[in-house]
Formats: structure tokens, sequence, C-alpha cells
């Protein structure tokens, strides 16, 4: 298999589409955060993707030093995307995290070249830049560095608490251009987080991260996602969430319900089975036409969340500051496939 050549036997660019001309070197950490964990460490040739179909998304380029996400979501539509290397979808990829230990340097080099046109670059889209790796490897303090030198606009979406360890970095960046971060907390129930989430850190951790954030005049907003259906919709759960990320301090809340692609989709109903086996069949129900909840469940769930955020004073995002990141749900495999699209 091509991931097998690559782990096992040190390639060249020649040999794969994805990564540079230096070998991968694989590596485990025994400290008690990465017991378990395999790091297969590479140097891309390019880091700046291009998104296909960008018209659809609010943003064209994306930087993704990470592959794969120790954070461990059941619901992770980027599961697919472990399937381009040959890993596995589901521990695989909670487990087995490629790191692009060169990330800080090209896009240094990309950003300079002439043919960069200064676009906003969206972090966060496809797997977590603040997950665990990120506080061995320091890889983000070298890319924001990079665009803060180079003036460029950029939007982060995170669910790790480790993006407070940037925050003189990312105060200087908002000096020179438009920073955007969104910090993603789709409920508050403790339980569900435990199980559905269980990498993450907690929602009122990264909700606090949210009012680090805001006191230090930097504006976050909370994209609400996953709301899961059935477990996560009660109008009692939406109406704790809602107030949480409001009493934050968050600047916008912009709800999007669970969606399950090929990759998260079987995994997520195989958890379901044997955590709540009771809404099999109603999941089947629900998303029988696809991998989205019919519209008219969506509708509700954003209304609901709409008057909710109304009635706690904090706005949708289009109403708010400007929103440079609503998709981390969105499936956003740029790079990660092999016919990705590369500027420099
Ligand atoms: S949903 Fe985000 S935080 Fe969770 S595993 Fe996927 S990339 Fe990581």
């Amino acid at each position: 298999m091509r991931w097998d050549n690559l782990v096992e036997n040190p390639t060249t660019a020649g040999d794969t589409a994805l990564f540079g001309t230096s070998a991968v070197t694989t590596r485990t950490f025994d400290t008690p955060e990465f017991r378990g964990i395999t790091f297969h460490e590479v140097r891309a040739r390019s880091i700046l993707n291009r998104v296909p179909g960008a018209s659809r998304m609010p943003f064209e380029w994306t930087v993704n030093p990470y592959r794969g996400c120790t954070h461990a979501c059941v619901y992770c539509f980027a599961r697919k995307t472990h399937s381009y290397l040959d890993l596995d979808t589901g521990l695989g990829f909670d487990s087995q995290i490629v790191v692009k230990i060169n990330a800080p340097e090209l896009l240094r080099r990309q950003l300079a070249s002439r043919r960069w046109q200064g676009a906003h670059i969206a972090m966060g889209t496809n797997v977590d830049c603040y997950q665990r790796a990120e506080g061995r490897y320091r890889l983000m303090p070298g890319i924001i560095s990079a665009l803060r030198d180079h003036a460029n606009p950029f939007s982060i979406l995170t669910k790790g608490t480790l993006i407070l360890r940037d925050l003189e970095l990312l105060r200087q960046a908002a000096q020179v251009t438009e920073v955007g971060i969104s910090v993603s907390v789709g409920f508050t129930d403790r339980e569900l987080w435990r199980t559905v989430e269980p990498g993450t850190p907690s929602p009122e951790r990264r909700l606090d991260v949210v009012h680090t954030l805001t006191e230090h005049g930097i504006g976050c907003g909370v994209l609400m996602a996953p709301v899961i259906p059935f477990l996560g919709d009660h109008p009692d759960q939406l109406r704790a969430t809602v107030w949480a990320i409001a009493a934050s301090g968050a600047t916008s809340v912009t709800p999007l319900v669970l969606h399950l692609r090929p990759g998260a989709r079987e995994w997520f109903m195989a958890w379901l089975g044997q955590h709540h086996p009771y809404l099999v069949r109603r999941y089947e129900r629900l998303y029988a036409e696809g991998a989205y909840a019919p519209k008219w469940y969506q509708r509700r769930i954003t209304r609901q969340v709409h008057e909710l955020a109304t009635e706690f004073g904090i706005g949708p995002a289009d109403r708010g500051t400007p929103r440079r990141i609503s998709a981390h749900a969105e499936p956003v495999p740029a790079e990660a496939e092999p016919t990705q699209l590369t500027l420099l």
C-alpha cells in the first residue's frame, strides 16, 4: 500500500503526490497524553491548498499542518481523508497523526512568492490545528508569525484550548490584518461530550477560551456544531448551550446540524449502536436521503437557536463582526485528495 511504503521505506517526491523529498519519520512518545498515538513526520511539498469548489465555501485557501486528529470526535467529517493515505478512518484517524514539520517555513516561502495575491487563508477547516500534537510540534506560532509578517488575512476554527498559548501572536497579527477566530461548541451536555468528543477539552474550557480571547480584544465567534439529533437537540439543551455561549462573550453563534458523510457515517452509527441502540432506526430514517438531516429539521434548529440568541443578546454571525469561518463541519478535503491543487 502507498502508506506502508511511506512508513516502512523512506520515499522521495516521486513516490508520492502528497509529500516531499524527505523520508517519513514515524515516532511515538511515552508520555500519558501521547500514549497510543503514532506521529508520521513528513515534509510537505506545498502547504497552501486551494479548496475544490471554493465558490460554495466562504474561503478559497486553507493551510492544514496536520492530518488525523486526536480530538477523536466520533462524527468528524474529516475521517474520510485518512483513507486517501490507506489509513483507517476509525481509530486510525484518532491515533495516526501526520505532521507536516516544515509547514511554517514552507508557508513563509509561499506567501513571499510574487504569484501569491494575499487571499484569506482558513485553518482548522479540515482537522484541528490546535489538537494535542501542536503542544509538542509547535507549528502554529511559525505559521501565525508568517501570516502576520505578510499581513495576510486568516481565520482559525478550533476546539483546542492550546490556541491561548499563541494569544500574543494573534494580537500582533490582528493589528496588521483581518483575523477571525471561531471556537466549535455544539452542546454543553457533559455526558454527551465525554462519549462523542472524547479527546477534546470540555465545552466549558472551550468557552473559557472564547472569554479569554474576547477579553484580550480578539473577537471570537462560536460555531454551534454539531447539533446532534435526539441527543443534543432538546429545547433545554439548546437553551443551556446558547446561554453559555452568550455568557462567554462570543461575538456570534452559528448553529449547524450534524451531517454524516461516508467515512464519518459508519463510525458514528457504530458508536450509536453501542451507546444508544434505541436511536439507530430513528437515525436511519432521519438521514435516509443522504448525509444531511432534512431541511425542515435544520430550519427548526436554526430558528430555535436564533431565537435563543436574540433572547440572550448574541447575534448570528451574519449580523455580528466579520465571520470568516462557518464550515468546520463541511468537508474540505482539499489537500487530502491525491488530485490536490497547489499554488506555488
Ligand atoms: S471534528 Fe474537528 S476537533 Fe473533532 S476530530 Fe474532527 S477535526 Fe478534530
